[in-house]
C-alpha cells in the first residue's frame, strides 16, 4: 500500500483514540473513515471493535463502490453511509459517526439543532438537520442522511446519534465535539425558557469567515469591527 494510505490509517487511529477519550461513544459503537488523498480509496474502522483499541492491521481499505481492497476485518456496518456522503460531497475527506449523549437526546426528540453558538455556525454552517428514522447500518439510513445533508457538516440520526464530517479528521472530530456541546447548551437554554438563535444570514457569514480567514492561514487579517 502507498504512503498516502499508511498516513490515512495513522490519522484514523489517532481520531479513534480522541473520539473514545472525549466520551463521544460508548462501547464498540461509532466509526471513522478517511478519503485517501489522490486515490479512489477509503480507510474505515472495523465493525464491533472499540475505536481506541485499534491497530493499523484492524483497519479496512475499500474503494468507492465498497469493495474491500485490504484488511482481514469486516468493515463498519455504516460503510454505505460513509461512502454515500463521500459520493455526495467532494469537499468531505473525513467522517466520524458518534453516539454522544446530548446530541442523541435531540435525535430522539426529532429536534433540529439550530445555529445557537458561533463555533457551531462556523464549523457546521447553520442548523444541524435531523433525519427520519432509519435502521442503523442500512442503505435506508444512508438515503435518509442524504435527504437532509445539503452543505451541512453534521446530521443528527433519529433515535441513534450523529454523523460529523470535514476537510480532515481533526475537523470532523471538532464538528462532533461542537455538536455535542451545542446540544447540551440547547437543552439547558430550553430549561431556562428561551432559545435565541443566530439569524440565518449571520450564521452563513460566520461560516464564510471561518472558511476564508479563521486561524493562522496566510491570508488571515487582524479582526476589524
Ligand atoms: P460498527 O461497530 O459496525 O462500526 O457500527 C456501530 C454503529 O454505530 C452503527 O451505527
Ligand atoms: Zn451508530
Amino acid at each position: 500500500m502507498t504512503v498516502a494510505v499508511e498516513k490515512s490509517k495513522e490519522m484514523v487511529l489517532k481520531a479513534g483514540s480522541r473520539m473514545a477519550c472525549a466520551g463521544l461513544v460508548t462501547g464498540t459503537w461509532g466509526n471513522i473513515s478517511a478519503r485517501v488523498p489522490g486515490e479512489n480509496l477509503y480507510v474505515i474502522t472495523p465493525s464491533g471493535i472499540s475505536c481506541d483499541r485499534l491497530s493499523k492491521s484492524d483497519l479496512v481499505i475499500v474503494e468507492s463502490g465498497g469493495r474491500v481492497i485490504e484488511g482481514e476485518r469486516k468493515p463498519s456496518t455504516e460503510l454505505k453511509l460513509h461512502l454515500a456522503i463521500y459520493n455526495a460531497r467532494e469537499d468531505v475527506t473525513a467522517i466520524m459517526h458518534t453516539h454522544s449523549t446530548f446530541a442523541s437526546a435531540m435525535a430522539v426528540a426529532g429536534q433540529t439543532l439550530p445555529p445557537i453558538l458561533e463555533d457551531l455556525a462556523q464549523l457546521v454552517g447553520g442548523k444541524v438537520p435531523v433525519t427520519r428514522y432509519a435502521r442503523a447500518g442500512t442503505p435506508n439510513l444512508a438515503a435518509a442522511v442524504l435527504e437532509v445533508l445539503g452543505q451541512s457538516n453534521a446530521v443528527l440520526l433519529a433515535n441513534h446519534g450523529v454523523v460529523g464530517m470535514g476537510r480532515n479528521l481533526e475537523e470532523a472530530f471538532q464538528v462532533c465535539m461542537v455538536v455535542e456541546k451545542a446540544a447540551q447548551v440547547y437543552a439547558w437554554a430550553s430549561l431556562l425558557g428561551k432559545v435565541n438563535e443566530i439569524p440565518k444570514e449571520e450564521a452563513l457569514l460566520l461560516r464564510d469567515l471561518y472558511i476564508t480567514s479563521y486561524g493562522q492561514s496566510k491570508n488571515s487579517q487582524p479582526a476589524r469591527s
